[in-house]
């Protein structure tokens, strides 16, 4: 048993493991009274004494043990700090002395020895008499077999014991050994070494600790040796006793533990300057308590401030971080403390934080626990880096991403836009009919720019719902109820219509106001129906017409859900612009129309009633004119007479176009089918207008043989007689005018050729519609109405036929009438080219 005082608590501790482990039973005192007690108390062997015992003296101690029997027997081993300066007088009482540091393979040889030494002392103290003999024996036996080797020389350093593990050490044997001098036996250096070492424990008389290396048979060996003087019974030293123990497998196991230990301390620097050289901030912490115990100069960079002393995960609050919520981390939610308290593994965390500088930013924050082969959780490791740039380069780009995606967005709702105004415009274009067109303007916007849309117009001093249209057709009938229900006034300025249609300008309304329903009117029933309709968000755009307002679009979102924004007055008021366009066109069409009906219906009125006075006029005329042939008026009122006449004449004539064009607009246009030959027709009507002609000559040339239609004769004279007529009134200077009846194949023609005023280009599409005159004819005073070709054409297009014209402004004009020939006239003899020679030949001036 082994008695340990040591003062310092960790040391004591350390000593005393030590101790135990080389399988000593180990008692501990703080203090010199402890101490004294305890050895007093137990009788330890062995008493391990550090000289820095707060209250006594190691010297004190040493006496007072020494000179009490009861503790006398105790061998007392004292270390002491190499610098202590009484360390040689502590010595003093004890029985051996070691040198801080003192190694623990150092302190357990020792204490072996002492003890060893201690046992041969009691084995001696106990012989009596009558034990000596055995005593002897006994001690030789102990002596004999201990396997460290036991040397005792007297002062002249003759070997007076020797035991065989002692001979054994120097390569020799104890009958060799015994009554030599060492310098006999010992190699020359070692000698010289012993010597010096006997002479300084004889000088001191102390017992003295050695460690040398010698050469032995078995090779370099390690020895570790207590030289003690020994005395005989007066005191006197008579010679010196050495205990040896070959520690050279020890040294070994200690050089190859020590090292270990200086690979494990490289390792460990070299581990410490990765970690330094990681350019993440980096620390190491100790399970449970979480106390850091190593980090990285980085982690102080990345929190920017010094970082105090951490000692738990109760202070992990050393800057602020705060959950995506905005909530502050607690100090047990930072990922280091939740993998030491529950062994998670984060990876990658973001956490927004207030650095040790006060600026706002974040980090990313990896940690994971240290698990013994238990899987203990010993400690813990956290990785964390600044990403406040990248996170904010990030926004940044998300930023931008955003912007991108939403000018696509609108880019494509433009063209989306686009396309459906296109697709209005064409709609609204292809419609002139009034009606049509609002319903067409009410539902064009349908389900794309609106959930409904209702068209209202101005109606005298009350606003007139004309069309709507829902997507939702149950929704559409209660539009329509609405309407008939409401019809505010406009005069109201306070109210929205009349401050649209004054201002001309569109409102859009994002949010309807749920309480407009209530102020919209008495009426419950209209009220309920506008709940019902559920309209979220409006916008109303004006019908312009010539700046002038004559109603207003509603585009109104309810079932979808969707809201107008600023963004969509533009596209409401081109669509408006549009309708109003096309409300205007099919407004002015309907228009025209009536007036083209109110013609009508005069032309019609007209015709008729002054045909009745005409045809007395006529009668009379002729009857004055007949008097006059008598000879029956003076020349003056002959002359007046021939007036009249031609001037009725030329009314009746108007008249009867008027009639006829009258009959063509209702479809009483009658034609009477009969064989026509068309060579005797033109020399009718040549016969008939020739006697009136003065600065005109009229030549008619026939077809060689007869050209036979089917037809209405009276009106074909009708129609041709229009055509020289004209040919006459368009050639106001004068000149010929050529009537030739031809037939090419199944085709009979009639051409009318004056050299005239002719038709300027632009005129000839329209010169066959009712009323239309060219521009030259007005230019030239040439009188008109515009209705002798219309005639021409509606007579031979109920023929089965056509006509032809050919002009040139300046130089006359050719109208070619072509009518289909009679069925057996097709076949006529004769061929073209001499049809034609004939014609030549056979053409008679008239
Ligand atoms: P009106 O002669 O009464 O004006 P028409 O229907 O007979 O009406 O003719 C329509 C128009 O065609 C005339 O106004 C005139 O401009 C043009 N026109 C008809 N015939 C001729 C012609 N032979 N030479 C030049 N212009 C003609």
């Amino acid at each position: 048993m082994i008695v340990n005082a040591v003062h310092h608590k960790s040391k004591l501790r350390r000593r005393s493991h030590i101790l135990r482990q080389a399988g000593y039973e180990v008692l501990e005192a703080r203090t010199g009274p402890d101490a004294l007690a305890l050895v007093a108390r137990a009788h330890p062997a062995l008493l391990v004494l550090d000289t820095r015992l707060p209250d006594f003296s190691p010297v004190d101690l040493c006496r007072q043990l020494k000179s009490n029997p009861a503790t006398q027997t105790t061998f007392i081993l004292q270390t002491s700090a190499a610098n202590e300066a009484h360390g040689d007088q502590a010595a003093d009482g004890a029985d051996h002395l070691l040198r801080e540091p003192v190694k623990a393979s150092d302190l357990i040889a020792a204490i072996h020895l002492l003890l060893r030494l201690r046992e041969a002392q009691h084995a001696l103290r106990a012989r009596t008499p009558q034990s000596m003999a055995d005593g002897d024996n006994l001690l030789e036996t102990i002596v004999n077999s201990m396997t460290d080797g036991i040397y005792a020389k007297n002062l002249q350093g003759r070997y007076v014991l020797v035991n065989p593990a002692g001979a054994a050490y120097v390569g020799s044997t104890v009958a060799e050994m015994l009554g030599k001098e060492f310098a006999a036996i010992l190699p020359p250096d070692e000698a010289r070494a012993v010597m010096e070492e006997d002479r300084q424990v004889i000088a001191t008389g102390e017992p003295q600790p050695i460690e040398n290396t010698r050469m032995t048979p078995n090779g370099w060996r390690t020895f570790q040796s207590i030289k003690t003087p020994y005395r005989d019974a007066a005191g006197a030293i008579i010679g010196v006793v050495a205990i040896s123990r070959d520690i050279s497998e020890r040294k070994r196991a200690d050089q190859e533990r020590e090292q270990l230990m200086q690979q494990l301390l490289a390792e460990r620097t070299r581990l410490e300057t990765i970690i330094q050289q990681i350019p993440s901030a980096l620390a190491v912490v100790e399970a449970p308590s979480g106390k850091v115990i190593l980090a990285n100069a980085q982690r102080d960079q990345v929190l920017r401030m010094e970082t105090p002393t951490i000692d738990g995960v109760e202070q992990y609050n050393v800057i602020e971080g705060f959950h995506p919520n905005g909530r502050t981390y607690r100090p047990e939610e930072w990922p280091l403390a939740r993998s030491l308290l529950t062994g998670e593994v984060v990876i990658g965390e973001e956490i927004n934080v207030v650095f040790g500088d006060g600026a706002r930013g974040a980090i990313r924050v990896n940690s994971t626990p240290i698990r013994d082969e238990t899987g203990r959780i010993t400690s813990g490791i956290v990785i964390f880096d600044d990403i406040s740039d990248h996170k904010r380069l990030v926004e940044a780009r998300n930023h931008l991403l955003l912007r991108e995606h939403a000018a696509r967005a609108a880019a494509e709702k433009a063209q989306r836009r686009s396309a459906a105004l296109a697709e209005v415009s064409a709609l609204l274009v292809a419609s002139l009919d009034f009606d049509a067109t609002l319903k067409i303007v009410a539902r064009v916007v349908i389900p794309s720019f609106a959930d409904y849309c209702a068209v209202w117009m101005l109606d005298g001093d009350r606003t007139r719902q004309v069309a709507e249209a829902h997507c939702d057709p149950q929704h559409e009938e209660w539009l329509r109820e609405l309407a008939q229900r409401y019809a505010p006034p406009v005069q109201n300025p306070m109210s929205p219509q009349e401050q649209l249609l004054r201002s001309g300008e569109t409102v859009v309304i994002p949010e309807m106001p749920a309480s407009l329903s209530d102020s919209l009117s008495v009426d419950p029933e209209v009220r309920r129906i506008w709940r019902d309709l559920g309209t979220q968000s409006l916008v109303i755009a004006p019908l312009m017409v010539q700046g002038q307002a004559l109603g207003a679009m509603t585009f109104a979102m309810s079932l979808s859900g969707r809201r107008y924004d600023e963004a969509d007055r533009e596209f409401a008021q081109e669509i408006a612009r549009r309708a109003a366009l096309a409300i205007d066109n099919a407004r002015l069409y309907q228009k025209a129309e009536a007036a083209v009906r109110i013609r009508d219906q005069f032309l019609s009125v007209a015709s008729h009633e002054l045909k009745t006075p005409l045809t007395a006029l006529v009668g009379y005329a002729d009857l004055l004119q007949q008097r006059a042939a008598e000879g029956r008026f003076a020349e003056r009122d002959q002359r007046a007479i021939r007036v009249i006449a031609q001037q009725i004449a030329r009314l009746e004539k108007m008249i009867g176009s008027l009639f006829d064009l009258s009959r063509l607009e209702k479809g009483q246009f009658d034609i009477e089918g009969a064989p026509v030959e068309l060579n005797d027709l033109a020399q009718q009507v040549a016969l008939q207008i020739n006697p009136t002609l003065k600065r005109h000559t009229l030549a008619v040339r026939t077809a060689s043989a007869p050209v036979v239609i089917f037809g209405d004769e009276a009106h074909l004279q009708q129609a041709l007689q229009n055509l020289i007529q004209n040919a006459i009134k368009y050639s106001p200077l004068g000149g010929p005018i050529d009537v030739q009846v031809e037939r090419a194949g199944m085709v009979a023609t009639i051409a009318v050729t004056d050299h005239g005023i002719g038709i300027p280009a632009a005129a000839l599409p329209q010169l066959f519609d009712r009323f239309y005159r060219a521009s030259n004819a007005e230019a030239w005073h040439i009188n008109g109405m515009g209705i002798g070709l219309y005639i021409v054409k509606e007579i031979v297009r109920l023929h089965g036929g056509e006509v032809k014209i050919e002009s040139e402004e300046g130089s006359g004009s050719t109208f070619t009438i072509c009518l289909p020939l009679a069925s057996n006239e097709t076949s006529a003899p004769g061929n073209e080219g001499e049809a034609s020679i004939q014609n030549a030949a056979a053409s008679v001036a008239v």
